[in-house]
């Protein structure tokens, strides 16, 4: 999964503030031929691109819009989730109850035609489903589309995804079983490379950026350049890194690996758990770190590739 983050904080919705507690997913589409994430996404991050018309979604509106997540294209075209709100907010997606259980979002629609982009953004929105079931203790059956939905009387009545998926031999049958089968196992990210020829920058690693520009050769500003950041995922020569040295200042940016340099053993220093059966990685996160979510950085100083653990295992846990 290619998961970024940019809060609509200027949506009415997030100002709404409102909050739920996640029943569901439902899956949208936009319904417009644009598979570029900058058309709803902004402003430009260096890698979504400009928005000419500067009509993106983080703005006030003219209507009460908003979703959990969009799905589409960067500006060089590779296909990538972008948050919008956190998860927990309460969307305004379906214009029915729905917005008060489900977590809600957008695949870019192209023109319904290219299969390969399908693929994609299909893939892309089994392992959002999948991640999103495993934050939210949800399984498959609880993910539905907004057609599904109007079905339930949860929803307004539009027909995505019913009207695309189908023409490349997919609906929200195969999508369920697709997240069923993925559910327990790890989520990859991009597929992670052992090692790297003439390198050995990993996911973890502790790391200064040598060069100017990012991966998608926007110019990397001087307070990202002055920190030593840590790595989340390496794929091929692409690395992201996002959290600085003290474990702040999120960022998913791309940059090349040939970049970076390790930043030398920092003196790490952990506590070790001693796995017991029944613990997850999210709920010893959630124990020694104060969030689940940090499970990645559990995974990250282990070395951990997937999200099984067993009985007896020493796990590293970082202060
Ligand atoms: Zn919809």
């Amino acid at each position: 999964m290619n998961l970024h983050k940019l809060i609509f904080t200027n949506n009415a919705c997030y100002k709404a503030g409102r909050r739920i507690t996640p029943k569901g997913i439902m899956v949208h589409s936009t319904g417009a031929n644009n598979p570029w994430l900058k058309r709803y996404v902004g402003p430009d991050d260096g890698l979504l691109g400009k928005n000419q018309y500067n009509n993106h979604w983080n703005q006030s509106m003219d209507r009460e819009v908003c979703v959990h997540a969009f799905i589409g294209k960067l500006a060089d075209g590779t296909v990538a989730t972008y948050q919008t709100l956190p998860w927990d907010y309460r969307g305004w997606h379906c214009a029915g109850s729905g917005n008060d259980t489900h977590i809600s979002f957008e695949i870019c629609e192209d023109y319904l035609t290219d299969a390969a982009y399908l693929d994609k953004v299909y893939n892309e929105a089994v392992y959002l489903c999948v991640y999103l079931c495993e934050l939210y203790g949800l399984t498959e059956q609880d993910i539905i589309c907004h057609c599904e939905g109007h079905d339930l009387g949860i929803a307004s009545n539009h027909g995505d995804v019913l009207h695309w998926w189908p023409k490349h031999g997919k609906n929200m049958d195969t999508f369920r079983a697709a997240v069923k089968d993925k559910l327990g196992g790890s989520v990859p990210d991009t597929p992670v490379e052992p090692e790297q020829p003439g390198g050995k920058i990993k996911a973890g690693d502790l790391v200064t950026i040598t060069g100017t520009k990012y991966y998608g050769g926007q110019t990397i500003p001087a307070w990202v350049r002055k920190q030593k950041w840590y790595v989340y995922e390496v794929s091929g020569d692409r690395a992201v890194i996002n959290k600085n040295e003290s474990g702040a200042n999120a960022i998913m940016s791309p940059v090349r690996v040939s970049d970076l340099a390790l930043a030398g053993s920092a003196a790490v220093t952990y506590r070790v758990h001693t796995v017991v059966k029944g613990d997850i990685l999210w709920g010893i996160a959630e124990k020694y770190l104060g969030s689940g979510v940090r499970y990645k950085e559990i995974k990250a100083l282990n070395g951990l590739d997937g999200d099984t653990i067993y009985s007896g295992q020493k796990l590293k846990i970082p202060n």
